[in-house]
């Protein structure tokens, strides 16, 4: 597995393989790389004949005050974990090598998609994302893209996205990978001390409740909200950001349970921001 810095080179090893005739797949990360990126590597590995993962913190994501300069950092154990998953290429560019000093082109979305959930308080990180992203399916060209639905409104964006801007690139939704005790990996538990690490599981413990509800029959989904945010106000060191039921696909609030939902969540434990969710497919 290479390692390269620059687009140039991620270019010159995707020409290659074009040549050859080989499928490319592409599974985009911050890094810190843990079993949920590593489900994502392991599909796209299985899938075609070359993958590549890229490895960058992309500073136009993050609002102020955000965690930009804290977020973990760890290329060596990345590489590690890529290298044996199978990877072929690990792109780890500089944000220098990613944006030119007068950079002056994003790709914005308006609508539901963005504001509403992660977007009322995070309101240009989606910008942010499509940018990047754009950006990767750009320098890689991939056949297939791989994101996970732990971020299942980042899922619903790329897919519009994709739509929208008639990139020909397939887009795979992979299942969020947990600990054995219920908590969705992220490279952000990280951040947790012991006593938040417990506290956290209060996630994990409303998405098995409201599914349950839901799986029973509940048509109401603000009952399902309602149960779902009394189990998180039960834990002191948790404050609720949102927990909210939207359509799935458009990211529009909805009070009925009508498939697909997504029913997501954004919780403060201490000062970290935890995300989860689940998906009612009737
Ligand atoms: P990140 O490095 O956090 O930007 O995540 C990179 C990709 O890995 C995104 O598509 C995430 O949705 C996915 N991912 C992160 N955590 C998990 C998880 N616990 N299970 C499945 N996919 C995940």
């Amino acid at each position: 597995m290479k390692i390269v810095k620059t687009v140039e080179e991620v270019r010159q090893e995707v020409k290659a393989w074009r040549k050859e005739g080989l499928t490319v797949g592409l599974v985009p990360t911050m890094g810190f790389l843990h079993e949920g990126h590593k489900s994502l590597i392991d599909r796209a590995v299985a899938e075609n004949d070359r993958v590549v993962v890229s490895d960058f913190v992309n500073p136009t994501q993050f609002g102020a005050g955000e965690d930009l300069e804290s977020y973990p950092r760890d290329l060596s154990r990345d590489a590690e974990l890529c290298r044996e998953a199978g990877a072929s290429l690990l792109f780890n560019p500089e944000p220098e090598e990613m944006y030119a000093q007068d950079a002056c082109t994003m790709v914005d979305m308006s609508g539901d998609l963005t504001t509403e959930l992660c977007g009322r308080t995070r309101p240009i990180h989606f910008r942010g994302v499509c940018t990047v992203v754009s950006k990767l399916f750009n320098i890689v060209a991939p056949d297939r893209a791989y994101f996970g639905q732990k971020d299942a409104q980042q899922l619903a964006v790329i897919r519009r996205m994709v739509r929208d801007l008639n990139f020909d690139i397939e887009i795979v939704g992979c299942p969020i990978i947990r600990e054995e005790d219920g908590l969705a990996k992220s490279s952000r538990n990280t951040y947790l001390n012991s006593e938040e690490r417990k506290a956290a599981l209060v996630l994990s413990r409303a998405v098995a409740k409201g599914r349950a509800m839901a799986e029973a029959g509940e048509k109401d989904a603000d009952k399902i909200v309602a149960e779902m945010t009394d189990c998180i106000n039960q834990e002191p060191l948790a404050r609720i950001d949102y927990v909210k039921a939207v359509n799935a696909e458009t990211i529009v609030p909805v009070s009925v349970m009508e498939p697909p939902v997504l029913m997501a969540m954004a919780v403060y434990v201490g000062k970290t921001r935890l995300i989860d969710n689940f998906i009612y497919k009737g």
